[in-house]
């Protein structure tokens, strides 16, 4: 039988409760503890695939083909679990199948209520993860913050599970803020301990509280929070920011959290052991030299747009025992500027993306790049974009284009598949998630994998229009990686260039700290050793 630990938040949201949830993961597996994650998201989307960045950050795509909320990246990197559709479960998707079932009868003339109907749907959600994933603990976070309107069904379903579950099996983890006053250079526990009262109110006592501050926690505010909101000093848990996110489960280890989950939940469990995520945070730690690689999006000003990107950057380039500087480079003012900022770049990447907006700016990067043998990684849309480009030169008009962008071109280099023009709902109905694609014996991406079959995850509409595969290729594109049936054209590289490749899928979501992801590894090997445009010999350190 599963045990449940239940993470809410206080004061304030942005306090990364995402990161402690998977550093709470990461500690308890440390220990020989099997986990499962969930994330509970109180809004009404059903998911938040339709969502646009700007209203969400980056939508994580599991290997089952969920468009899923990016905390679970934080989980999947942290934990190392591959977890399923099963982890994300949002309000849309609770009241959508209460309103199925009362639409086939399934109530028997009863009337439909938030409690019972709607909590029960939720504690069904939250036991499926148990039944799937057969974890001895699932850890359950609850998104937003204690007080929101749309959250109350949540908190009163994660507290009938203690009477349900038993007081054993369940532990309610608090995540609050400790404002700082720079006048009297204090922290202040009053926004906690009324963020505790909140959660009383409903009838949950937190068992421990997790406080997130930029300064040192004394002891005696650890005191003082532990008096008024009744919870165990030792379970007072300072989270006191840190130079990367990956040290969050050292802190909470050395703090003593691990222990006492383990003790409250009467946990079997092994020594904790935590030594090979040490020396990588350690090596995190240490001043490398950068490699400077520029990102052109759209979405640059919000670095939780393309949050997985960054890290898989991260962890190539500590695999290269080098530091990542990343350039955001907006697309939309790439213009006559764009070769001054580029020139300044070791590596180039352009990642996913929808809509026509910036498309131009971005196809400026892919030209840079090509012309000039700087290494290039395009991810999704930085695949269509470099096919676009190459097209461009290719057939000398700027009327190649994908369809996505001008139904109507003369060359539609990417296009829709002909039985996928019917489809007219938005939500869910696209390629998504885990397909095999196998790679082309001599070429980068064979080099790169060192493997025959790869296993990526998706998440597009459109793809690469085999009616143009013959004269791209004559001028260089190799389809270096193909669907089974070698139909689908899953990543392109350029012959004749150090370093150009991008692919169909998304690997950066399936790069973790201690295993980056091999066309991540590929990428900054070549963008090391790619000299900017005068340099110096010796680069600043990061
Ligand atoms: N907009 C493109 C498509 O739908 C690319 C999507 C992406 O980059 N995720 O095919």
């Amino acid at each position: 039988m599963s045990k449940y630990i239940f993470i809410t938040g206080g004061v304030v949201s942005s306090v990364g409760k995402g990161i402690s949830v998977a550093s709470i993961g990461k500690i308890l597996k440390s220990r020989g503890i099997s986990v499962s994650v969930q994330k509970l998201d109180p809004y009404l989307n059903v998911d938040p695939g339709t969502m646009s960045p700007y209203q969400h950050g980056e939508v994580f795509v599991t290997q089952d083909g969920a468009e899923t909320d990016l905390d679970l990246g934080h989980y999947e990197r942290f934990i190392g679990v591959e977890l399923t559709q099963a982890s994300n479960v949002t309000s849309g998707q609770v009241y959508s199948s209460v309103i199925a079932q009362e639409r086939r009868g399934d109530f028997l003339g009863g009337t439909i209520q938030v409690v019972p109907h709607v909590t029960n749907e939720i504690k069904s959600k939250i036991r499926k993860v148990a039944e799937i994933s057969q974890a001895e603990v699932i850890i359950v976070e609850v998104g937003g913050t204690v007080g929101d309107i749309e959250g109350q069904p949540f908190l009163e379903a994660i507290r009938q599970m203690r009477k349900e579950e038993g007081r054993d099996n369940v532990l309610y983890i608090h995540v609050t803020f400790l404002p700082h006053i720079a006048a009297t250079d204090e922290l202040k526990t009053k926004p906690t301990q009324h963020s505790v009262n909140e959660l009383r109110r409903i009838g949950i006592q937190p068992d421990v509280i997790l406080c997130r501050s930029d300064k040192e926690i004394s002891g005696g505010i650890k005191d003082k929070i532990s008096l008024f909101c009744d919870v165990d000093k030792e379970a007072v848990i300072p989270l006191v920011t840190s130079e990367t996110i990956y040290e969050v489960p050292l802190l909470l280890e050395d703090a003593g959290l691990g222990e006492f989950i383990v003790r409250r939940l009467g946990l079997r469990a092994g020594k904790s052991n935590l030594e090979e995520w040490r020396g990588m945070v350690a090596r995190l730690k240490a001043p490398k030299e950068p490699v400077i690689i520029g990102v052109v999006g759209k979405y640059v000003e919000l670095r939780d747009a393309y949050y997985s990107v960054r890290e898989a950057l991260c962890h190539a380039a500590l695999a290269h025992n080098r530091g990542v500087k990343i350039e955001w480079l907006d697309s939309e003012q790439l213009d006559g500027m764009a070769n001054d900022k580029l020139r300044q770049v070791q590596g180039i990447i352009v990642p996913g993306g929808f809509g026509y907006r910036g498309i131009e700016g971005m196809i400026k990067a892919a030209k840079f790049a090509r012309e000039r043998g700087i290494p290039y990684l395009g991810l999704c849309l930085g695949m269509q974009i470099m096919v676009i480009e190459l097209g461009r030169h290719v057939f000398h008009s700027d009327k190649v284009n994908s369809t996505e962008f001008d139904a109507s071109s003369a060359y539609p280099v990417i296009d829709l598949l002909p039985e996928q023009r019917s489809v007219e709902q938005k939500g869910g109905t696209m390629r998504l998630g885990t397909y095999p694609c196998h790679l082309v014996a001599g070429t980068i991406a064979a080099r790169a994998y060192d493997t025959e079959v790869v296993y990526e995850r998706h998440r597009h509409r459109y793809e690469f229009n085999n009616h143009f595969r013959q004269p791209l290729e004559e001028a260089g594109l190799v389809p270096s990686g193909l669907s089974p049936d070698g139909r689908l054209v899953e990543i392109t590289e350029l012959r004749d260039h150090p370093w150009m490749l991008a692919c169909q899928f998304h690997p950066e979501f399936k790069s973790r700290p201690d295993s980056p992801h091999p066309l991540f590894l590929g990428f900054i090997g070549a963008a090391k050793e790619t000299l900017v445009e005068g340099a110096q010999t010796s680069l600043p350190l990061n």
